[in-house]
């Protein structure tokens, strides 16, 4: 009751434009969210708690996957097991890359599905593709940042792994699902890849998506959707640390990957920097905190007014 009662002396107030409400408490809990906002004078805390969750239609959940992950070539066979590897007789452990064709959670196991795969790539992805020195940590720091933005912002976050660990793209995409239960249809609203690059490079891009995606329940945009968030977080990380454009900022030569050919919900898939230029990892190393404000800019920009 005496929440509606401060709902409506807001509704007045907004209505007569006599004040505003601003400074809004917004929890951890984003169904807490500002309805009423406007310029205006401040009111004590004790008077500008609403709870309009009632009115709120739509939750953003982000999940942020810090790419690859340490120790990734000590896990024991349990530990690959619990991380949803398996193994395949003639091709070790590993995942497949796709589900089968209008299915998800049906591994294709090589036939049955689009058969898009990179070239030299095909449709067993062995778990040692995925082994990378430095990458893991400098992923997992940024991938923290962005969480600690995020969360001030209002968004529901979920990380993909800790520190330590290396789930297969199957066990990360779960966390698109509530509390993980892929029976029930994934609430995430997006699937924000953080990475960086090596091999002879600078600067940062984000990982394009094109073609056919053909596992169950992805929207049709799904494509679009993803481009478009990874361009806006891409855009923002250039624009707001010391990392440079790679190139024209889009890499399109991996349409393919195990992410955009798995994942329920679109993906931004993110190539921040190259770990091994020196001056780009000085930049990963020392400005982990602006990139990850800058990619909660980026996320924000794009889905801000959705919350
Ligand atoms: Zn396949």
């Amino acid at each position: 009751m005496k929440n509606i009662i401060k709902l409506v002396v807001c509704y007045l107030m907004f209505m007569f434009s006599l004040s505003g409400c601003s400074n809004v408490n917004i929890s951890d809990d984003i169904e807490q969210v500002a309805l009423c906002k406007l310029d205006g004078k401040n009111m004590s805390s004790d008077d500008i708690i609403i709870d309009n969750s009632e009115f709120t239609s739509k939750k953003v959940i982000i999940v942020l996957d810090p790419g690859h992950g340490k120790s990734s070539a000590h896990l024991s066979e349990q530990d690959k097991i619990n991380s949803g590897y398996s193994y395949v007789s003639g091709r070790g452990w590993g995942e497949w890359r796709h589900f089968k064709s209008g299915t998800m959670w049906q591994d294709c196991e090589g036939e049955g599905c689009s058969g898009r795969a990179p070239i030299n790539g095909g449709c067993w992805y062995p778990i040692s593709a995925g082994y990378r020195d430095i990458e893991p940590e400098l992923n997992y720091s940024n991938a923290i940042s962005t969480k600690k933005y995020l969360e001030q912002m209002g968004y529901i976050v979920r990380l993909t792994r800790g520190p330590d660990d290396f789930p297969s793209i199957s066990q990360r995409i779960k966390s698109c699902y509530p509390n993980g239960d892929t029976t029930l249809a994934p609430d995430a609203t997006a699937y924000v890849c953080i990475h960086s690059n090596a091999g002879g490079g600078r600067g940062s891009c984000y990982i394009s998506l094109s073609g056919i995606y053909d596992q169950n329940g992805i929207p049709e945009n799904y494509v679009d959707i993803g481009n478009a968030l990874g361009k806006s977080i891409n855009d923002s990380i250039v624009r707001n640390t010391s990392m440079t454009m790679c190139g024209n900022g889009v890499y399109n030569s991996y349409p393919e990957l195990v992410l955009f050919c798995k994942s329920p919900v679109p993906v931004a898939y993110l190539e921040i920097g190259f770990y091994d230029n020196s001056s780009d990892l000085d930049i990963l190393r020392n400005e982990s905190d602006m990139i990850g404000k800058a990619i909660a800019e980026g996320i924000d920009a794009y889905y801000g007014n959705s919350k």
